[in-house]
Formats: structure tokens, sequence, C-alpha cells
């Protein structure tokens, strides 16, 4: 689909039109669009065949006539005059972080930098301070940036490498004779990011799995191809990610299954389990001198060792083999204990679909209820709501809940937490609200005690609910900040304050071993998609793979309580 394309262009226009100083207002307006553009659904190329463009919400007349040339012609006039303005890289400078369109002018302008190594350079040689505006302090966060820019373009988030999983075994159930197919790997295991996909196969005819394999669209090069395995890059949306597929006999499925789901630290300890009993554990099965003793399925494997089988998600060595060797695995939370969730944004501040397009895309995927939750007032950049605004609402919630039968809008806010703990509403405004999530979107660098204290102030805040992203960081962008995650956990778990997994795909936050340890700590969680347009709210999926890397089972997880008993959680 070319929306992406054309959304990726609206966004370099606006940042083009940033750097160059022009009105805001049309910045705003490209990026509106972008981001319109991002959550359609329909295929834009439709819409311009059937004279439709003028239907997506957001879009003028101008930016119509763009997306009309974009289709017919590959290209965006307006877009190419402008890049032939700005050396090439100058660009990319904007994806590292606490570098604005400001900054960018000035090093291009007065240091003739225009791409990301000559800017790491001039930091690292200190030619940045000398620039008005630029100290050490800014040089140190820059090359630190730069450095996440760099962990982030060797990993894929989980999100995005499940999504080109499953187009991948999708494509091979339909065109190849597979029996049995998965993703193993990391992504089995739901880490929040992966290095590559490894797929595991059964199948009659390895010739023809193998081909389908290394012929099917999106294969940039093929890097192995044989009947046992098969390696290929696949263009993943302008990068590449490695695919490996292997095909093993139905009687090594379990073993081959095992051993590719990991983690390294898991199959270490069973090996040396297997040793201890004089068995062999390997790729292929177990074996007691040369004669297999199990291998078709896990479960066989685990058995043989004195083992009930334990969900991919627990298998990274931290206890859980003790518990199966008791046969005390827990009942893990899946996705259907899941009834609802509190962290979702609307057109109303930075989301791109309505209040009700938002709420019915809930109640489509089965759910009871669902959180509306849209920025507080001091949230600038996500056009965040004044008091009046926000309240002015309740009424259209009041008369969805009456049109919605049989299913529940929470009425909420995601209110910011200011320096020194203080909430960007007043206690006045807070309790009109049926719930609040609390969360840091300023002030990143506070030093570890100011940091805690304000987190924990807002925590203990009486109208907070729900403490959202607790450590703010950003995969491939943003550090986590300074505060100690051990005494926010009491603090929530005095407080009777809910702490967060945001499942958005480069938050993760809290991840697995952090949720763990909140649990431990006697906190509830409340698991979220913080989604800004309806198809985010599919990422639940992703949230429960954490909350399940945490071991959380149904009663760890706050939105999968019925209703009345969240409604006395909140009171
Ligand atoms: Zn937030
Ligand atoms: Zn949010």
């Amino acid at each position: 689909m070319k929306n992406q394309e054309i959304s990726d262009r609206f966004n370099e226009i606006a940042d083009m039109l940033d750097i160059l100083g022009e009105d805001a207002f049309r910045i705003i307006s490209y990026r509106r669009a972008a981001r319109q553009l991002e959550a359609l659904t329909e295929d834009v190329e439709d819409l311009v065949r059937e004279g439709r463009v003028a239907s997506i919400p957001g879009i003028g007349a101008a930016l119509g006539e763009k997306i009309e040339e974009y289709v017919t012609t590959g290209k965006i006039g307006y877009h190419e005059e402008l890049r032939a303005r700005f050396p090439p890289g100058v660009l990319d400078m904007l994806r590292v972080r606490g570098i604005g369109p400001k900054k960018v002018k000035l090093l291009w302008q007065e240091l003739g930098i225009t791409d990301v190594e000559t800017l790491r350079k001039a930091a690292e040689t200190h030619r940045l301070r000398r620039v008005k505006g630029f100290g050490e302090k800014t040089e140190e966060k820059i090359l630190r940036s730069i450095e996440l820019l760099k962990e982030g373009e060797s990993v894929f988030l989980l999100a995005h490498a499940h999504a080109v999983a499953t187009m991948v075994t999708d494509y091979l159930r339909k065109r190849a004779p597979v029996k049995e197919l998965v993703a193993a790997g990391s992504l089995r295991r739901m880490k929040e990011t992966v290095h590559d996909i490894d797929i595991l196969a059964t199948t009659k005819d390895p010739r023809a799995v193998a081909e389908a394999f290394t012929t099917m669209p999106g294969v940039r090069e093929v890097l192995a191809a044989g009947e046992s395995k098969s390696v290929v890059l696949l263009d993943a949306e302008g990068r590449f990610i490695q695919v490996d597929l292997r095909i093993v006999e139905p009687g090594s499925w379990g073993a081959a299954l095992q051993y590719d789901t990991g983690s390294k630290d898991h199959n270490i300890h069973l090996r040396t389990m297997a040793q201890k009993r004089g068995l062999m554990l390997n790729e292929y099965g177990i074996f007691r001198d040369d004669s297999k003793v199990a291998g078709e399925t896990e479960e066989s494997v685990y058995s043989a060792l004195g083992l009930s089988w334990m969900p991919p998600e627990m298998r990274e060595d931290q206890g859980e083999i003790e518990l199966a060797s008791k046969g005390a695995t827990p009942r893990l939370v899946e996705d259907g204990d899941v009834h609802g969730e509190f962290h979702v944004h609307t057109n109303a501040t930075d989301g791109v679909d309505s209040l009700e397009t938002m709420v019915d895309q809930a109640k489509a995927l089965g759910y009871a209820f669902v959180g509306i939750s849209d920025h507080s007032v001091s949230s600038a950049v996500a056009f965040g709501l004044s008091a009046e605004k926000a309240l002015a609402r309740r009424d259209r919630f009041r008369e969805l809940n009456r049109e919605r039968k049989g299913f529940t809008i929470l009425f909420g806010t995601e209110c910011d937490i200011l320096d020194g703990g203080q909430m960007d509403y007043s206690d006045e405004v807070l309790k009109e609200f049926d719930f609040v999530i609390g969360a840091v979107h300023s002030r990143f660098t506070l030093p570890i005690k100011e940091m805690t204290e304000r987190i924990n102030a807002a925590v203990r805040h009486p109208y907070v609910n729900i403490l959202a992203h607790p450590t703010t960081r950003k995969i491939g962008q943003r550090d986590p900040i300074q505060v100690d995650l051990d005494e926010v956990y009491a603090a929530c778990a005095k407080a009777g304050t809910a702490i967060e997994i945001d499942a958005y795909p480069d938050r993760m936050d809290l991840n697995g071993p952090q949720a763990r340890a909140a649990k431990n700590a006697g906190c509830t969680i409340a698991v979220d998609t913080d989604s800004h347009a309806k198809d985010h709210l599919a990422w639940m999926h992703f949230g429960v793979g954490t909350a399940r890397r945490a071991w959380l089972t149904a009663t760890d997880v706050l939105n999968a309580w019925p209703l009345e008993k969240i409604r006395a959680f909140f009171r």
C-alpha cells in the first residue's frame, strides 16, 4: 500500500518546513495528515480511484491533491523541491534524540554538519560546544542518543517482527505443503526486541517448502537454500530482517522446537539435567546411549527430564525449571482473560481516530469495557486538553454509555506528573474522572532521588489509579529515567495504585523482569496498549506476552478483573 510511503513523505515535508522555520500551522497539518494516512485501513489508491480522498478525516484540498499526485506519478513535486534544498543526511540528524529542527539548522549552517556520523565526531572532539546553546552535557547526550539509535537499528521491535513472521507463515501455509509451522526463537518467548526470525516446519516435501520460502515476495537475498535449512534477507519496510527456515523430521519436532525457542540459559540448564540422568539432549531429541527416548513433542522432551511443560515466555532460567520439577508452573494470564484496557487516546488529543471509533473497535475485540485517557493540558506536544475541555466531554461519555448497551466506557485521563510530583489537573477536576493515569512526559533527566519522590508523590495521590510507562524509555530512542523502581513498586502496592505494562511497541514499559519484581512487591498490574489509532488496540497481545514473561496470572492483572471489582479498586 502507498499509504505508508505518502505518510513518510508528509512527515519529511513537515520536518523540512520545521528546519526552515516555516509556519507552525502548516507543519502540524502535514503531521496530522501523515498520522491519518498511517492509521488508514483502506488502500489510499482505492480512495484516489474512487475520488474519495476528501473522505479521509483532516485532509483538505491541498493535501488531497498531493496524495493524488503521488498515486498517479509516484512522487510529490513539492516534496522533491524541498528536498533539493537540503544536503543528504541532514534530515537523518532529526532521528538523534534531543536534536530538533532548530538545532539541525544551527549545526548545518554554523558548523556545516550535515549527517549523523559527522555529528558524532564533532561531539567527540568537543566542537559542538562552540555553538550557542550547546555545552558539555549536550555533547554527552548526543553521543548517547547516537549509540541508542545504532542499537535500535540492530534489533526489531517485537510487534514488527511478529507481523513479518505472521506474513511468512501465512504465505507458506497457502503456498507450500507444510504440516507443523511455528516461529520459534525469542519471538516465541515474546522478548521485546528480536534480532532475527527462526521458523520451524515439518513437511513431506522439503524441496517444495524451501522453494516457496526462498522465492516469496519481499526476499532480497537468499543466504542459504537447502532441504533442511534456508536463510533469506527479507525487506521489512526498508530494513532487512534475516529469516531462517529449518525443516525437521516429525520425530524431532518437539526437540527442535524446544531447542530453537531457547533461551540459551534455559537450554544449558536442561542439558545439565539430562547429563545428570545419563541422557543426552540435543535438537533432535533425548537419547540414552544411541536410542531415542523422546523428541516428538515438547511435552515429551520436558517429561523425560521429570518436568512439566512450561510456557515459552517463562524460559529464561529464572526459576521456571525448579517450579516445573514440582509440577507447580502457574496458569499464566492469557489474551482471553483480558476484558478491556485503560490507556487509549483519541483525536481529542494526539490520537488519530475518534472516540466512537476507538470505543467500537474495543467492543469488536470482545471487550466488556474500555477506558479512554487523553492527555492533560501540559502535554503541549500531544495537544493536551484544558480542564474545561476535558470535563466538557463527560456528557458525550454518558450518552455513549447509553448508546453502546452492554459495554462500558470509562471516562479517564492520562494526567502529567509535573515537577515535584504535582498533578497537571487540580483535585476538583481529577475527582470527576472514573479513573486517572499518572504519567511522566517531561523533565526526564532529574536525579534519581528527586525523580523517585516526584513519581511516588503521584502514586500516593488519592485520585491517581494507574502509573503509566514507569521508566519512560523508548527502545532505540530514549534511555529509562533514573528512578528507584523498588521504591516505586512499594509505594504502588501500599497506595493501591496499579502499575502499567505499556505495550506500545517501542515502549514495552514495564518489561517482563520489571513487572515480575512489581508483582513480587505486591503490585496490581494494568496491561495497556497506549493506543493512538484503532489498530493499535491489537497490541494487547504483546502486553499479555510481557505479563506472561513476568509470570503474571489473571489475578495479578487489573484488566482481567470483573468491572465491578475494577471500579472498587479505583474508588
Ligand atoms: Zn504517556
Ligand atoms: Zn498515552
